[in-house]
């Protein structure tokens, strides 16, 4: 499933509630399984891990829906390598990304 395609499939299920719920209150949510990903992570438990990553992607796309925001045209920046050196892998040696 391609990015934008998951992004649809997840407004089609949440949207109308999410979009209720307003943009903080999704924001918590989407953090909140930040840190369910971490315990899961913590724990070792690949499969959990698994399901928590799919929960973390799930909500930014909700998120991102929110902020009208599409994340097929939010993830071009990396399409041609790093967005400041251009290098595949990355060769400017910045730990931080913008
Ligand atoms: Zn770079």
């Amino acid at each position: 499933m391609e990015i934008a395609e998951f992004q649809r499939q997840i407004e089609a299920i949440y949207f109308e509630r999410d979009s209720r719920r307003g943009a903080a209150a999704s924001f918590r949510w989407l953090v909140e399984e930040v840190g369910e990903l971490a315990r899961a992570l913590r724990e070792g438990e690949s499969a959990h891990a698994r399901e928590e990553f799919g929960d973390v992607l799930a909500w930014l796309c909700t998120l991102a829906s929110i902020h009208g925001v599409e994340l097929e045209e939010a993830v071009r920046k990396y399409a041609r390598g790093c967005p400041k050196c251009g290098g595949t892998p990355c060769e400017c040696g910045e730990p931080e990304r913008e």
